[in-house]
C-alpha cells in the first residue's frame, strides 16, 4: 500500500510546474496554524494580489474548525490571525508561509492557542531580554510507523555507534535532515545546527538563540517545515517523546535559557538564582512541559537514558542525568545560560518559554 502511494506522484514532473513563473504582483500565501490537538499543524493557501511585507497587511481568514478539533459543526468558523511571515522554501519566489493564531467566533483564543498569553508574558519581561535555544529531537519513521532503516523483524544493534555518526548502517535518513536544514535557513528561521542522535533514526536540530516570542514562532514553523520535507521523502517525522520502549533514548526539547544579567560578567550567580526559583515549582513546570498536563513525559523522564526521573528536581554542571544542566563552559566563564532538560519533544514551546520567564524573571509562579 505505502509503495503504491509513493508511486502515485512524480517529483521530476512536478518540478516543471514549480518552475513556472507567476505574475509579479501575485503571491501564494500558505497560512499555517496549530490544530485542536495542540501538537499537529494544519495549513491552507490563498492567492494574494500583492506581496506582503508585514503580518498586519494580511487578511484575517477562517477555516472549518469542526474538522480540526477546534469548533462545533454548528458554529464551525475559526479565525486565522496572521502573526509572522516566512519565505516559502517549497514554492519559492515571492510566496510566503504565514504563521497564524486561532480565534473563536466570539474573538476568544482557541484552547490550543498558547501564543497570545506567551506574548503578553514576553512583553512584561522585555527588559530582561530573555533568550532561548531549543533542541528539537525527533524520530524518522517509515509510513508503516516502523523506525526508518530498522530491520522490519527486529532491532538494530544497541545504542553506542549512532550519536553524531557517519556511515551506512549507522545513519538513517540524512537526506531529510539536510533538506530541512536548508529549508529553515531559506525561510528565515534561526536554526542553529543539527546532529544525529543516540537512537538510530533519531535526530536533533537546534533553533536559537531567539529572544522572547520568536522562540515559539520559529520552532513551530521549523516543525511545519520538518513534516513537509519528510512528506516529500514519503517519511514520517515523529515527535513522540518515547517512541520505542526499552533500552532506547527518548526524545526531548531541551530549553537553553538566559537573561541579560546571566550573560553578563558573574552571571553565574543569576543562573543559580534562576535554578533556585525553578526548584520550587518542579511539578507545575512538568505540567507545561508535555501534552496532556505532562503525562506524555512519564515514559521518558525515568532517570536513565540521559534523563532525571520526573519526581525529583536536580541540577549540576555538565551532568546529563539532571533536570537542569549548567554547561561546563558556563561554569568556566562564570556566565552564560542554563539548560532545562525536562521538556518533551512534543511540548508546546510557547508554554515552555512562558513558564520559564514567569518563574525566573517575573516571580509569578
Ligand atoms: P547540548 O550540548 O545540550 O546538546 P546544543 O548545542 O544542542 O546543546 O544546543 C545549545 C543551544 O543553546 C543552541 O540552540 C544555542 O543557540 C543555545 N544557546 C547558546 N547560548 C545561549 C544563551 N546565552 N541563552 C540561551 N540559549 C543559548
Ligand atoms: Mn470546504
Ligand atoms: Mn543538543
Ligand atoms: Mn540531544
Ligand atoms: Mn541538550
Amino acid at each position: 500500500m505505502t509503495t503504491v502511494l509513493a508511486e502515485l506522484t512524480n517529483k521530476t514532473v512536478l518540478d516543471r510546474y514549480f518552475r513556472l513563473g507567476i505574475p509579479d504582483q501575485k503571491c501564494q500565501a500558505m497560512y499555517v496554524w496549530i490544530d485542536g490537538t495542540g501538537e499537529n499543524l494544519r495549513s491552507k493557501t490563498r492567492t494574494l494580489n500583492f506581496v506582503p511585507s508585514r503580518p498586519s497587511e494580511l487578511p484575517i481568514w477562517n477555516f472549518d474548525g469542526s474538522s480540526t478539533g477546534q469548533a462545533e459543526g454548528s458554529n464551525s468558523d475559526v479565525y486565522l490571525h496572521p502573526v509572522v511571515i516566512y519565505r516559502d522554501p517549497f514554492r519559492l519566489g515571492n510566496n510566503k508561509l504565514v504563521l497564524c493564531e486561532t480565534y473563536k467566533y466570539n474573538k476568544q483564543p482557541t484552547e490550543t492557542n498558547n501564543r497570545w498569553h506567551c506574548l503578553a508574558t514576553m512583553k512584561k519581561a522585555e527588559k530582561f531580554h530573555p533568550w532561548f535555544g531549543m533542541e528539537q529531537e525527533y524520530t524518522l519513521l517509515d509510513t508503516d510507523t516502523h523506525p526508518l532503516g530498522w530491520p522490519k523483524n527486529g532491532y538494530p544493534g544497541p545504542q553506542g555507534p549512532y550519536h553524531c555518526a557517519v556511515g551506512a548502517g549507522k545513519v538513517y535518513g540524512r537526506d531529510i535532515i539536510e533538506a530541512h536544514y536548508k529549508a529553515c535557513l531559506y525561510s528565515g528561521i534561526e536554526i542553529a545546527g543539527t546532529n544525529a542522535e543516540t537512537m538510530p533514526a533519531q535526530w536533533e536540530y537546534q533553533v536559537g538563540p531567539c529572544e522572547g516570542i520568536t522562540m515559539g514562532d520559529d520552532l513551530w514553523m521549523s516543525r511545519y517545515l520538518l513534516h513537509h520535507v519528510a512528506e516529500d521523502f514519503n517519511v514520517v517525522a515523529c515527535l513522540d517523546p518515547k517512541p520505542i520502549l526499552g533500552d532506547w533514548n527518548g526524545a526531548g526539547l531541551h530549553c537553553n535559557f538566559s537573561t541579560e544579567a546571566m550573560r553578563e560578567a558573574n552571571g553565574l550567580a543569576e543562573i543559580e538564582k534562576g535554578i533556585e526559583a525553578l526548584s520550587k515549582h518542579h511539578h507545575q513546570h512538568l505540567k507545561e512541559y508535555a501534552p496532556h498536563e505532562g503525562k506524555d513525559n512519564e515514559k521518558r523522564l525515568i532517570g536513565t537514558h540521559e534523563t532525571s526521573d520526573m519526581y525529583t528536581f536536580t541540577y549540576g554542571v555538565a551532568d546529563r542525568g539532571v533536570s537542569i544542566r549548567i554547561p561546563r563552559m558556563v561554569e568556566q566563564d562564570q556566565k552564560g545560560y542554563f539548560e532545562d532538560r525536562r521538556p518533551a519533544s512534543n511540548a508546546d514551546p510557547y508554554k515552555v518559554t512562558e513558564i520559564l520567564v514567569r518563574t525566573v524573571c517575573l516571580n509569578e509562579k
